[in-house]
């Protein structure tokens, strides 16, 4: 397919997942699907779909409440995009200051069994400016720099310790409703359609896929304006002469800037070169690249293709199709035009599409982004966070991005945003939650992801325990759990 084809291709897909969602497909306690007989395979107290860093950190939180837990990815790896999408590194976990780090919980112990293994750069040690953070300042102060490999393995040894029973290669088909209430869902794996039997149900698929199935509203990206973000393609290359790479950078840093939402940041200068000798078609007039924990190997966020629709597969196809071309012109425009990485390797791309946005599925409260600018802290907070608003192609063009700093140090996220509209049984995790389109653009990355993925976790565990819904969950009792596993949840 030629780049105009695809354009064409992903607008059209966009629009078609810009409509009201349907009020989706479910199938009833028992029966067959297309004359298969569903398999009664697993009975659980908890099932968690999505084994990214929200689910992980979900189904861990909630086993060692003492819940049983069931955890299905139609991948064969937990993490998601830090570990399949090849995603990094984890944002800040500081306040806006650089002072405090807030979020910790799950979070930090992760990062803490990476930076033992060799495997990560503690926090603490990296700061704003550098090449750990692309050299951007602003909401960049103390990233963590992370290898994906050893976070696979990290996921695998916290879950197998916290007695969660994980399933690869298992897709969530449909929800088991029970009326409103979710009690369980069909899975299709290599043994074919598989029903899993649960008391209650988190959706940490990225997409709110589990609650749109199960009736819950949901709306696609931005409703303002049809627009969802632009995905991006990570790659990861080595054998780089890092000192030669950074001495072609460091001069140039006063000329950072952004205009009109487009950023002139890294090798901007290296990109006005290849422009001008027509080799550089992407829509960035710059590229993000940060240096992970080896010195020669550094991540690259610069591949960029609009209007991908991720609920839909052609969408999806050629997207990764469109991916992997600009990939192979970046690495062209390595080795031709950047001081170090003429023998650059493409050590691999992910090995899927990086999604910034699809669906957000909405409860009775949905999060502004105003609540994150003005630094609110709920009355029922269940993290802190300070990481900015970052809206990719928010302003329409080819790279036009919103980027809207936090007035205040630190904002914290309600319980409330968990809690789908009209579904009993089912929580939300990680992306998907109850939050506009900015404000969705400032929480979805990893850290409080994994955050926001604990405080389901347990509260899941909560409810289970005592018998109660999510709504009639005693805040207090959430609170002093959370508290009690060292999350941060006070200003
Ligand atoms: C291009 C890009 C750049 C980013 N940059 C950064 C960054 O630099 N730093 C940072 O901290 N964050 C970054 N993020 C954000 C971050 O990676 C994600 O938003 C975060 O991983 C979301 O976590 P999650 O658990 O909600 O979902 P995901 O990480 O998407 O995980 C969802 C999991 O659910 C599984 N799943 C989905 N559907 C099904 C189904 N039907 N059945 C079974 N399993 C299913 C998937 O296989 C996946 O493993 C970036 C994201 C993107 C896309």
């Amino acid at each position: 397919m030629d780049r105009r084809s695809f354009l064409r291709t992903a607008g059209a897909a966009a629009i078609a997942g810009a409509a009201a969602p349907a009020l989706s497909s479910c199938i009833g306690e028992s029966g067959t699907i297309d004359g298969n007989l569903i398999k009664d395979s697993y009975e659980t107290d908890l099932l968690v779909v999505g084994g990214g860093p929200s689910g992980v950190c979900a189904a861990v939180a909630a086993a060692r409440s003492g819940v049983k837990v069931l955890l299905a990815d139609s991948g064969n790896c937990l993490g998601g995009m830090g570990t399949k999408g090849l995603v990094g590194p984890f944002m800040t976990c500081y306040d806006a200051a650089g002072e405090r780090m807030i979020i910790r919980g799950l979070f930090e112990e992760i990062v803490d069994r990476l930076v033992a293994a060799g495997a990560a750069i503690h926090p603490s040690k990296i700061r704003q400016g550098t090449e750990f953070t692309a050299w951007i300042k602003e909401g960049h102060d103390h990233c963590t720099p992370f290898d994906p490999e050893e976070l696979k393995k990290v996921y695998d040894r916290i879950c197998a310790e916290a007695g969660v029973k994980v399933l690869f290669h298992s897709v969530f088909a449909y929800p088991v409703m029970k009326g409103r209430r979710i009690t369980g869902a069909v899975l299709l794996t290599p043994s074919g359609f598989e029903r899993v039997k649960a008391r209650m149900v988190i959706d940490a698929t990225g997409d709110g896929t589990v609650a749109y199935r199960a009736g819950a509203p949901c709306v696609f990206g931005d409703p303002e304006n049809g627009r969802v973000q632009p995905a991006s393609l990570f790659f990861r290359i080595n054998n780089v002469d890092t000192d030669r790479l950074i001495a072609d950078v460091v001069p140039h840093l006063p000329e950072f800037r952004r205009v009109n939402g487009v950023s002139y940041r890294c090798l901007h200068w290296r990109v006005a070169e290849a422009e001008a000798n027509g080799e550089w078609d992407l829509a960035r007039k710059s590229v993000n690249i940060w240096r992970s924990v080896e010195k020669d190997q550094w991540v690259i966020n610069c591949t960029r293709i609009h209007g991908v629709d991720a609920t839909n597969a052609e969408s999806l196809t050629a997207a990764e199709v469109e991916g992997r071309r600009q990939v192979e012109e970046l690495m062209n425009f390595f080795h031709k035009y950047v001081p170090g990485c003429e023998k650059a390797t493409l050590m691999g791309t992910g090995s899927t599409m990086g999604v910034r946005e699809s669906r957000h599925v909405h409860g009775d409260f949905v999060l502004p982004v105003s609540d994150l600018i003005e630094g609110v802290v709920p009355d029922d907070n269940i993290l802190l966070s300070a990481n900015s608003i970052d809206v990719h192609g928010a302003m329409g063009g080819p790279a036009g991005g919103l980027y809207m700093p936090i007035k205040k140090n630190l904002y914290g996220i309600p319980y409330r945003c968990l809690i789908p509209r009209d579904v009993e049984g089912l929580l939300l995790a990680g992306r998907c939650i109850s939050a506009d389109s900015p404000a969705a653009g400032a929480i979805r990355v990893m850290p409080p992801a994994m955050a926001i993925g604990q405080a389901a976790g347990t509260a899941a565990a909560l409810c289970l325990k005592n018998g109660a819904s999510p709504a009639a969950l005693d805040y207090q009792e959430l609170r002093r759990a959370l508290l009690a596993q060292k999350v941060c949840l006070d200003a």
